[in-house]
């Protein structure tokens, strides 16, 4: 008796991927989140050769990702990561914050098992649409014998969760890693693994606790000191300062982020570059999360200020 293939189940959550417009020729004015999972897998043929399985998680434009649908996410992938008969998972999401998403998800994860995100530029309805492509890559990443953590699977290119960035508004080849390379390539339905899979240590974010407050703060010429302090006065928890360069902070903003830490704020400092390191120099004292961007570093803060005493 041969047992049954290992099972990849698909986890939708809305995205331009699940996109629809009035017309294929239109790419812009259409509504995300609107296509079903099961249609989105329906588009694809050559997926009844997988074993799946899909859910319906949310259906959502990510450019509006709350804290109720990341809680559903990390859940529903718990529940299905746990299953022995279930070597991966595929997340159809939107590319918005699909960085953020994948982020929160190797933390929350750490998965022994594949994790793939994917999206789309285009809607589902596009003349060229391509999510299907996508969609069928991912499916064949989350089956790569060894393959584990957190990825993205774009346009032919897997990136890491550390590394994975929206680096376009328009172009279908919209992510990069911008100071790293690839995890894995994907031609024709065939994976070449390039460098190791994520890993990561994995936290928690604890039943009933809300995401803390956490915001971020673009130091650039002319900067005031004004919006800090109204975020201090009005209970900001955390605040993630993406700084020019190497992590260089206007002198507006420092003296009132010095303040805002005198008064319990958590201050983590990162680039408002799209590559390269924040350097020691400039650090102040303050946290640094090697190699996240702004958006990521505010998930990281937001983890860390869950992980530590409740927040005022
Ligand atoms: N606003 C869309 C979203 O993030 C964009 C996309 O998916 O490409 O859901």
């Amino acid at each position: 008796m041969t047992s049954p293939a290992p099972r990849v189940v698909i986890l939708a959550t809305g995205g331009t991927i699940a996109g629809a417009a009035a017309s294929a020729t239109d790419n812009v004015g259409y509504r995300a989140g609107q296509v079903g999972v099961e249609q989105l897998i329906a588009a694809v043929p050559a997926l009844s050769a997988h074993r799946l399985e899909a859910e319906q998680v949310a259906q959502v434009d990510s450019s509006d990702m709350g804290e109720t649908v990341w809680r559903a996410l990390v859940a529903r992938c718990e529940h299905h990561l746990q299953r022995a008969d279930v070597q991966g998972l595929v997340i159809t999401h939107g590319t918005d914050t699909l960085e953020e998403t994948a982020w929160l998800l190797q933390r929350m994860l750490a998965p022994a098992k594949p994790v793939v995100l994917t999206a789309a530029m285009r809607p589902a309805t596009s003349l060229a649409a391509d999510g299907p492509q996508n969609l069928l890559d991912a499916v064949t990443v989350a089956q790569v014998q060894g393959a584990h953590g957190v990825v993205a699977c774009v346009a032919g290119r897997v990136l890491s969760a550390t590394d994975v960035q929206k680096v376009h508004s328009y172009r279908t080849d919209a992510f990069d890693a911008p100071d790293a390379s690839p995890v894995a390539r994907v031609v024709e339905g065939r994976v070449t693994v390039l460098r190791p899979w994520p890993q990561s240590d994995r936290a928690s974010w604890p039943e009933g606790r809300a995401w803390p407050w956490v915001e971020i703060v673009t130091s650039h010429a002319l900067a005031r000191r004004d919006g800090i302090d109204a975020w201090v006065a009005t209970g900001v928890q955390g605040l993630v300062v993406a700084g020019t360069g190497n992590g260089t902070v206007h002198e507006a903003l420092r003296g009132a982020l010095v303040d805002a830490e005198h008064r319990g704020v958590a201050i983590a400092l990162a680039s408002r570059c799209a590559a390269g390191p924040v350097l020691a120099g400039h650090r102040a004292g303050w946290r640094v999360y090697p190699g996240l961007n702004a958006v990521k570093s505010r998930v990281e803060l937001g983890l860390e200020l869950l992980g530590s005493a409740p927040q005022r």
